[in-house]
């Protein structure tokens, strides 16, 4: 379902629930859609920008989820890899495939691999995934 701000041509605002994108263009042209305050149906579609509500409780305009869940989310899951995986810095493509072959002691890894040794570990089937990035100067954003 998706939520329009629906106006009447004599300014009366509301709003009206639709299946789907098209579904207001088809009932309004077939003359469904009426303005309950007056009953007209010369209806048009309010443009409005979806809205969020951030942590700090201000509503913003987004184009998507908003920046701020994105970051939050990244943030999270990397803080999470930090927590609970070991770090093997530049040894990590090294290090991945030492324990895929059983060579190395198993646990979860992380660290820096370049594009060419991530895809190479893809390649011979050990499951390594990127850590999203948060940038570093997120601290200074606030
Ligand atoms: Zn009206």
């Amino acid at each position: 379902m998706i939520r329009y701000a629906l106006a009447c041509g004599a300014g009366h605002d509301f709003e009206g629930w639709f299946g789907g994108s098209d579904d207001f263009d088809v009932q309004s042209a077939r003359g469904l859609v009426s303005c309950p305050a007056c009953g007209s149906p010369e209806v048009r579609k309010q443009i409005m920008a979806p809205a969020v509500v951030t942590s700090k409780g201000k509503a913003e305009t987004a184009t998507g989820p908003s920046r701020e869940m994105m970051l939050e989310m990244a943030s999270q899951v990397r803080r999470h890899v930090e927590d609970n995986f070991d770090n093997v810095g530049d040894a990590f493509a090294r290090e991945a495939r030492a324990i895929h072959e059983g060579r190395s002691e198993e646990r979860g890894i992380y660290g820096e691999a370049t594009l060419r040794e991530a895809r190479e570990l893809l390649e011979d089937g050990v499951p390594v995934a990127p850590l999203p990035q948060v940038p570093p100067d997120r601290q200074d954003l606030n």
